[in-house]
């Protein structure tokens, strides 16, 4: 009799399973948490679950759903796309100013390369900056993000475009800590104190949210700057 009815619990939960989870995910009071529910748009300022991923895919496949992101997590004017030669412009362009309470010098992105940054600032830098120097960061400083030119190597130009001319990349120089401090790549990467550790952090935690990353530990043009790409093949360096 008690495995009758246990097996009938079981049945039941097991039928109950798939309406349960259609009412978890819909209904307008649902216990299941924001950042775990993957029918809701991504907020940049929810923790990182399993779910980060797939809300943030949907918010970078089109320059509406990019901003409507982007407006949780970082401060910007939306503008009309640019569009300069035929190799260069900005596709769903913004001004971003702010990315929460740390300030940029005003720069002009696509959306998708802001969104990419601004999770790297909630989910990457602050924590380092937390953890290394007990406070967060009231600036981040970027060398440049719409640039159009050609790629550059060690050896020179290459005749290939650069993910600059799209504005699909940005270049990240250092940051100001909340009290002032400012701390550059240049600098802070070769130090043997917790300036060298965060910037490692730092890299490491772009790779998490930019497709592509490259930093001094590439090659000597990116001695004083990290190259972020919303666009690439999972290059990490
Ligand atoms: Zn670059």
């Amino acid at each position: 009799m008690r495995l009758i009815s246990v097996l009938y619990a079981l049945l039941t939960l097991m039928l109950m399973g798939g309406a349960g989870l259609v009412l978890l995910l819909f209904v307008p009071n649902t216990p299941l948490p924001p950042a775990w529910n993957p029918t809701l748009s991504l907020d940049v300022t929810d923790p990182v679950t399993p779910m980060t991923r797939i809300k943030l895919q949907r918010a970078l496949a089109d320059g509406a759903s990019c901003k409507a992101a982007l407006t949780t997590g970082a401060t910007f004017q939306p503008m009309a796309d640019l569009v300069t030669a035929p190799q260069c412009g900005i596709a769903d362009r913004v001004r971003l100013t702010a990315i929460g309470a740390a300030r940029l010098r005003p720069v002009e992105t696509r959306c998708q390369t802001a969104l990419r940054t601004a999770m790297w600032h909630h989910h990457g830098i602050t924590p380092a900056a937390r953890r290394h120097f007990a406070q967060g960061v009231s600036a981040i400083h970027h060398a440049s993000s719409y640039n159009c030119r050609e790629m550059r190597t060690t050896a020179g130009g290459t005749g290939r475009m650069s993910t600059h001319a799209t504005a699909d990349a940005i270049d990240i120089s250092g940051v100001t800590l909340a009290d002032g401090r400012k701390l550059s790549l240049l600098d802070g990467w070769p130090a043997a104190d917790n300036r060298g550790a965060f910037f490692r952090d730092l890299r490491d935690s772009a790779c998490m949210w930019f497709r592509l990353s490259l930093g001094p530990d590439y090659n000597r043009l990116h001695a004083d700057h990290f190259h972020l790409q919303h666009t690439g093949w999972g290059l990490c360096r």
